[in-house]
This record gives structure tokens, C-alpha cells and sequence, in this order.
């Protein structure tokens, strides 16, 4: 006689969980919104840590509060407790203090693989983060970090130093990779060209060029987000780092290609993939 399958025996298993350490965004076009949208295209379940609640429209952020850095730290460690948390992802941290819990929690759990997306202000030049939190990112952070992915500001205020141009960013970035002994992806979008390239730059020196075409667009917010995100997603479901970026790469490309043709009545977001009727 055939028994039949429990319930156990059934069902899917458990998805991989993202954990984000990230503000909210009330526009949706960057924050914790576009890293859900990322984590799960990029086939992974997002948890959320919010740290911010920004208050943003098409015109600019209106207004930013901090939630109190020990309820950030609660956050962190009631779901690291609660979940299997297999990849971790931090974007807007807001102030000082909650980047020192955030740094503290994570150095009591060294194995799970973490993506720093280092924001320290919006595109327009609104501060996200303050200097003292921008050095406990630089020096507490960066060294815990799988993979770091500047952009070019970021990088030039990391490193302290302008970027003049790509031998400069090269530079700044090895810098950087050697003194933190962690990855860096520099993100190259900034600079324009037809090209949109992006360096992985290891602490040994070796480096690797990922390249895409560059989709003309204003849609395009979010997108250090949603990279960093989508990254997190695949190192979660067992991805090394140079596969997890290209297909971070590709999909993102893919989203912003569809996203190019909408009117957002200003610069809308780089990372949704479903359609939305009007
Ligand atoms: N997090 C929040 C809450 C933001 O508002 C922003 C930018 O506006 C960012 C992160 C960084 O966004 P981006 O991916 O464009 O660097």
C-alpha cells in the first residue's frame, strides 16, 4: 500500500530570504520599495529593517526622519533570529548611530553574505547619511562587506578624493578595495559614453569589466538600489559574485529598457517589471 505524502513531503521549500536595511521612499522610486521589487525579481523574499521614512515627490525629498537607532537594532535581530536569512543588503542608513548598531549586529554574524550600497544622498544632492556615519561606513562597514557598489560621488567622498576620470576612479577604487581587503563594484553609469561600465576591483589588484549598452533614459531611479538588490538576491540563492552581477546587470537593463518609454511626469523609476496599464 502507497502512503500518502505528508504534508511536509508536498510543499515547495522555504524561499531564500534578503534581508534590507534601508529607508522608505514615499514615491516608490528608490528605498526599500525598489529593493523589494529587485529582491523579488531577482528570486529571493524580501525582509525589511527600516531605518528612514523619507517623504519624497517629483519635485524632491520634503522630509526625512530616523526611527530611533534601538529600534533599528530590534529590527535587525529579531529577524536574523526569526528567519534564514541568506544574503543581507543595506542601502540608506540615515545617521550615525543606527550605521553603529547596524555594524555591531552584523559583526555577530559574519557568515551571512551582505551588500553595501553605500547612499550617502539622493541623485538631486539631498544628505541620507551624515559625515560621522559616512566614516563608521567607511571603516566599520566596508570591511565587513562581500561587495561595496559606489557610484561615482560616493566613491569620491569614500575615498576622498575627486574622479576626474576613469584612471582616477581605478585608483581611488584599488585604494579603497586594499585598505577595506573587501571587493568593490565602482559604478561607472555617471560618466556617459554608450557604455555603461561597471568595475569589480578585488583587494589583490585583479579587476573585472562588466559592460552594458546604456539605455537612454530619465527613468532612472533607484537604480544603485535595485543593482545592489538584485546582487543580494542572487548570492542568496547560492550565485558567486561575478554571476550574481551579470545577471544583476542584465535584469536591470531589461527593466530599464521597458521603464524608458513611460511618463512618469519626472525622472521615474529604473526597476519594475510589470507592466502597468494606464
Ligand atoms: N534610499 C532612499 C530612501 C532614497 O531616497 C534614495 C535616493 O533617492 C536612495 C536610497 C538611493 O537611490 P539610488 O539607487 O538612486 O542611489
Amino acid at each position: 500500500m502507497k502512503c500518502k505524502p505528508t504534508d511536509s513531503q508536498t510543499r515547495t521549500p522555504a524561499p531564500r530570504y534578503v534581508l534590507t536595511i534601508s529607508g522608505s521612499d514615499s514615491s516608490g522610486g528608490a528605498g526599500m520599495q525598489t529593493d523589494n521589487r529587485a529582491i523579488l525579481a531577482g528570486g529571493a523574499f524580501p525582509l525589511n529593517v527600516l531605518t528612514a521614512v523619507t517623504l519624497q515627490v517629483p519635485a524632491g525629498v520634503i522630509a526625512v526622519k530616523c526611527l530611533p537607532a534601538a529600534f533599528v537594532e530590534q529590527q535587525l535581530r529579531v529577524l536574523l533570529q526569526a528567519y534564514p536569512v541568506t544574503a543581507i543588503k543595506s542601502g540608506m542608513l540615515g545617521n550615525a548611530v543606527i550605521a553603529r548598531r547596524v555594524a555591531d549586529v552584523l559583526t555577530d554574524f559574519p557568515e551571512i553574505p551582505y551588500l553595501l550600497d553605500p547612499v550617502l544622498r539622493t541623485t538631486c544632492g539631498y544628505p541620507l547619511l551624515d559625515c560621522t556615519g559616512t566614516l563608521i561606513v567607511r571603516e566599520c562597514l566596508m570591511p565587513r562587506a562581500t561587495l561595496t557598489t559606489p557610484n561615482l560621488d560616493e566613491l569620491a567622498i569614500l575615498a576622498n578624493r575627486a574622479i576626474p576620470d576613469n584612471d582616477a576612479m581605478i585608483a581611488a577604487g584599488r585604494v579603497l578595495a586594499s585598505d577595506t581587503g573587501r571587493p568593490l563594484l565602482l559604478k561607472g553609469g555617471h560618466r556617459g559614453g554608450s557604455y555603461s561600465r561597471d568595475w569589480l576591483l578585488y583587494p589583490d589588484g585583479q579587476r573585472k569589466v562588466f559592460s552594458a549598452r546604456r539605455v537612454d533614459s530619465i527613468n532612472t531611479r533607484g537604480t544603485g538600489c535595485a543593482l545592489s538588490a538584485l546582487i543580494a538576491a542572487r548570492l542568496a540563492r547560492g550565485d558567486r559574485l561575478e554571476a550574481a552581477i551579470t545577471y544583476a546587470k542584465r535584469r536591470l537593463g531589461t527593466s530599464l529598457r521597458a521603464q524608458a518609454q513611460h511618463d512618469w511626469r519626472g525622472a521615474g523609476p529604473a526597476m519594475i517589471e510589470n507592466p502597468i496599464d494606464p
